[in-house]
């Protein structure tokens, strides 16, 4: 029986690996993300060149798998975040009082970061779309900022649903008529949600 053409593109576009039991694991190398079947379950791996990620999705003891065993990693290539970049944000969310805003950082092996504001298509209350920003080559969108206005910072399920699907780093900013506004941080690798120290 031949193989649709469209499994085998998305089998080779984002594969699931056996992890070896005996011989060495190969990390991915390319940008993209994978699936790997290792002695507790399923895993997630996704390369982007500032980031290395390897997370559990589906953990089980239940029935012994035979492959090999594999460690979380979290490695972001610039070390940690200055939290001098949220600061930055937040005076741009206090302009914006009592509207939301968005700004995106960019990372660049030479140049740092950049905190790039987005310009809004629809600014209201609780609703925002925000125009995609352009990046130059060598040049990495790496976090995308928003504000809550007046209300703490949390993600909504509408948060939720913008960050499916994309490996990124998101913030969102709150109680920005307070004097120490509220921040929560993210990393986001296709839907798997994980919090990061803020700064
Ligand atoms: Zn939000």
């Amino acid at each position: 029986m031949s193989i649709d053409l469209r499994d085998s593109a998305l089998q080779a576009s984002c594969p699931t690996v056996m992890v070896p039991r005996f011989g060495t694991f190969q990390p991915l190398q390319e940008p993209g993300h994978r699936f790997l079947s290792a002695a507790d379950g399923l895993w997630i791996e996704a390369y982007r060149p500032w980031v290395y990620i390897r997370q559990p999705l589906a953990l089980q003891k239940t029935v012994a798998m035979p492959y090999g065993r594999v460690t979380r990693e979290i490695d972001l290539s610039f070390g940690k975040i200055p939290r001098g970049l949220f600061d930055e944000f937040a005076v741009l969310a206090r302009e914006h009082l009592p509207n939301e805003c968005a700004a995106c950082i960019v990372w660049s092996e030479h140049n740092g970061f950049e905190l790039r504001p987005l310009g809004s298509i629809k600014a209201l209350h609780g609703f925002v779309k925000y125009e995609r920003p352009i990046v130059a080559d060598g040049e990495h969108l790496i976090i995308d900022l928003h504000s809550h206005g007046l209300y703490p910072a949390f993600f909504s399920g509408r948060d939720d649903r913008d960050d499916r699907g994309e490996v990124k780093i998101t913030g969102v900013l709150g109680n920005l008529d307070q004097e120490t506004y509220s921040l929560e941080v993210r990393l986001c690798v296709q839907g798997l949600f994980i919090t990061l120290p803020a700064g």
